[in-house]
């Protein structure tokens, strides 16, 4: 067909895209990820720094993250599935290398070829899957080896690694790339689960000799040069979220959240709010009802727990939070309207502070934002530094 008639592709939503007044707004600071990037950099003497982007770069849009993260230098990206890593691939630079932390399932060896995507192997039967498919090809193909080194979730036990170096003939057409491994408590710095997978990880190391390694995620740089490696996979930091639990925080926040006041009203005792009725009034109490719900990924734990700031004011979340609406108390902030926008998440809100209100941790807050929120861009990057 006449390239005029080809369906185009819908343009990506950016900052540009107009919300509808009823909205609320996740505004995704992509500069704050770019510093966050550096200064993850920067603790790195000799090893290079990775990029985990898995579940959508934990629910900020992958497809914009991750090519900011690229115009930072960033070579090296992580997903958990082969889809995320279709999805940014095209985004970046030919030479970035996407990497599946999921494995190499069977029936998805053409697709990883064709997309250039590479596997993190996880037991003997990919190593072959993958290795098969080079000799059929006639092509080296790079493959990452996983090590299972206290997690018991994916990759090959200590022990099989070291007799799997052996059988190097297995391997043949496959480039190794790296062996990584993922540290079960690198947010608990005294955790002597660290110092073991370290032991264990390093004794793999040596059974294949030339071959870099990767093992630290974000609190696992803050454990010091020993845990870095060849590559740190620094994640969550690059969100925002702290890596050191029970500090200050290193990193800027990146997400910021602002529900929409739908309508504000006056209520006397012995009134109740929301399902349940689990909130009475004290006295005269001005309510503003703002459009986030458990729907768009906002904690229902945060029901009578929760807070947000009008202007300058912390205000508590009152009765239950409902799928599509949270009411506030906002008696102190007389001055509020509908229409206004109330902060629920940001830098006086720390996603780390709203996930402990909640019950859960901050990677869940994220990655569970929903979708109905306008979603603004700002905060590009200089591709110079
Ligand atoms: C999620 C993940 C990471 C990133 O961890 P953060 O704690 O978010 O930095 C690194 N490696 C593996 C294998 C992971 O699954």
């Amino acid at each position: 067909m006449p390239k005029s008639d080809r369906p185009r592709a819908p343009a990506p939503r950016t900052s540009t895209a107009v919300p509808r007044p009823s909205q609320s707004i996740l505004t995704v600071d992509l500069g704050a990820v770019a510093a966050n990037y550096r200064t993850l950099r920067a603790r790195l003497k000799g090893a290079a720094c990775a990029a985990v982007v898995k579940a959508d770069a934990y629910g900020l849009g992958a497809t914009q993250v991750a090519p900011v993260l690229a115009a930072c230098g960033c070579r090296d990206f992580f997903v958990a599935h082969l889809g995320e890593g279709l999805a940014i691939k095209p985004l970046l630079p030919p030479e970035a290398a996407v990497y599946v932390l999921n494995g190499l399932l069977a029936g998805e060896e053409a697709e990883f070829h064709a997309n250039a995507l590479i596997p993190v192997l996880n037991d003997e039967g990919q190593v072959e899957r993958w290795a098969a498919r080079a000799r059929a090809t006639g092509e080296t193909l790079p493959a990452a080896l996983h090590i299972d080194t206290g997690m018991s979730r994916l990759g090959f036990s200590p022990a099989d690694a070291i007799a799997f170096a052996g059988k190097g003939g297995q391997r043949a057409g496959l480039e190794l790339r790296y062996l990584v491994s993922h540290l079960a408590c690198a947010d608990e710095p005294d955790h002597p689960l660290n110092a073991k997978q370290l032991a264990l990880f390093r004794n793999v190391r040596a059974a294949y000799p030339g071959v870099r390694a990767s093992l630290a995620n974000s609190s696992g740089i803050y454990l010091g040069p020993d845990y870095h490696f060849d590559l740190a996979r620094p994640g969550s930091a690059l969100a925002g979220i702290n890596p050191l639990p029970g500090h200050p925080n290193p990193l800027r926040q990146v997400a910021r959240l602002q529900g929409k006041i739908l309508q504000i009203h006056e209520v006397d005792p012995p009134q109740t709010v929301g399902y349940g009725a689990t909130h009475r009034v004290a006295g005269r109490t001005r309510i503003a009802t703002i459009a986030v719900g458990y729907a768009d990924g906002w904690p229902r734990s945060l029901s009578n727990r929760g807070s947000a700031f009008v202007g300058d004011v912390r205000v508590p979340v009152i009765g239950r939070i409902s799928m599509d609406l949270t009411t506030l108390d906002v008696t102190a902030a007389p001055r509020v309207a509908p229409g206004d926008l109330v902060e629920l998440m940001g830098d006086r809100l720390p996603v780390d502070d709203v996930a402990a209100a909640a019950g859960t941790i901050a990677y869940e807050v994220l990655t569970r934002l929903g979708k109905r929120y306008h979603r603004a861009y700002i905060g590009g990057v200089d591709a110079s530094s």
